[in-house]
């Protein structure tokens, strides 16, 4: 956190500013030539090229073969006042969207030139997840800088394991400063949704998905919906409010069932819905044996594949349940699929599809493509930033 006057050099191998130049924030460790000058992990470096010349700054941990992520490209210190204008500066692009509500993502990473933090509002709450060893030293600095943020009173870390092990630092999952509470009550457009702050999956909801929501529900008046990878029913409450006439959640956590049918409840749906706890790639199968069939289907899957290397097996995946999907919906009904694997391209994710389309033997019409919802925004030189990507599709 704290730089000393003369930051560390880092010096890149001859030839490897490209990406970086390219507008790309990260570098890999084959592409280091040395570091020199006394550096300490998760303290922050100038980066310069083979040349000397300086291209920006950013935390260097050598544990990790991703070491250092550019927080600036100006010869400036990462300090509070480095923090406070870019939370500023992240609220000033939602301020202007009309994206500041009592539930939004504050802070999205490289998208806000902060990599390595996500921070996410839920009504007094704000979540943060620090991402880098460098970030977590950070976190005193983010929680003044969340100061100017209206509303919110209490502060909880919730770090990754995978980020911590990777990166060499103990995940933190509890309050910053004094303990909130364990649930709150957010608003999105017409529902009500309580969110598990404490032991909630990803930072407690799925913002990601506020804007699909709101499609679904557009389309969800007189149909039978399947939510399908339901957690907490979001999709499922969005569609019931807007008139679906049933609604089936399927979802194989139970600390999610629990609050999904209470989610129902808050909303007066419940008597509309029916959850089913399960694998649903068995589920799936099942319906389509037991005959049962839908208008509305929403796939919502986890990313199935966090590595490049299990792409194939990822693909395979999302192929099934893409299958399964298409059988279960009757004539004219709509499917809204997503993947968020970092690893599976929007390409990628057609073709998986349109296979699926191909085996289930139906043509499928384009009604819209997805993505992530605007408070989670993309920098078109860091593909990574559009995670989310989506087909709402009708057969025809
Ligand atoms: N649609 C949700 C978010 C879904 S996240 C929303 O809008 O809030 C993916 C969900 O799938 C998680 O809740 C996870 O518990 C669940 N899940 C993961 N693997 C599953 C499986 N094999 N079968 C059923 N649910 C699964």
């Amino acid at each position: 956190m704290a730089e000393r006057s003369a930051p560390a050099k880092l010096l890149l191998k001859r030839g490897k500013d490209g990406r970086v130049r390219a507008g790309h924030p990260w570098i890999y460790r084959g592409e280091v030539a040395e570091v020199v000058g006394g550096w300490k992990a998760g303290e922050a470096v100038s980066v310069l090229d083979s040349q000397r010349r300086f291209l920006g700054r950013g935390f260097y941990n050598p544990r990790p073969s991703l070491v250092c992520r550019l927080l600036t490209r100006r010869d400036e210190p990462v300090d509070g006042a480095f923090f406070r204008g870019r939370v500023e500066a992240a609220l000033a692009l939602r301020r202007e969207a009309g994206l500041v509500s009592d539930a939004f993502r504050v802070v999205w990473s490289e998208a806000d030139g902060l990599p390595g933090l996500v921070v996410d509002r839920y009504a007094a709450v704000a979540v943060i997840r620090c991402l880098t060893l460098g970030m977590t030293a950070c976190r005193p600095l983010v929680v003044e800088a969340l100061s100017s943020l209206e509303g919110v009173a209490h502060y909880y870390g919730h770090d990754e394991e995978v980020a911590g092990r990777l990166e060499g630092f103990e995940p933190l999952q509890g309050w910053i400063g004094d303990a909130g509470p364990a649930e709150v009550e957010i608003r999105e457009g017409p529902c009500r949704f309580l969110v598990a702050i404490e032991g909630g999956q990803k930072t407690g909801f799925y913002l990601d998905q506020r804007e699909n929501r709101a499609l679904v529900a557009g389309l969800a008046r007189g149909r039978r919906l399947l939510d399908v990878f339901g957690y907490t029913a979001a999709f499922a409450c969005q569609g019931l409010v807007a008139g679906a006439t049933r609604a089936v959640v399927i979802e194989s956590s139970p600390e999610a069932l629990a609050l999904a049918r209470r989610n129902l409840a808050l909303n007066s749906v419940a008597d509309r819905a029916e959850l089913r706890e399960g694998n649903a790639f068995d589920l799936l199968r099942a319906m389509e044996r037991g005959g049962d069939r839908f208008d509305l289907i929403v796939l919502d899957p986890p990313p199935f594949t966090r590595t490049k290397t299990a792409l194939e097996a990822a693909a395979r995946g999302y192929k099934e349940i893409n299958l399964r999907a298409l059988r279960l919906l009757s004539a004219g009904g709509i499917l809204a699929t997503f993947s968020c694997s970092h690893h599976v391209s929007p390409a990628d994710f057609e073709e998986i599809v349109r296979a699926a389309a191909a085996d289930a033997g139906v043509t499928v019409r384009v009604r819209a493509a997805l993505t992530q919802s605007r408070d989670h925004p993309v920098l078109l030189t860091v593909p990574e930033t559009r995670y989310l990507k989506g087909l709402l599709l009708e057969v025809v």
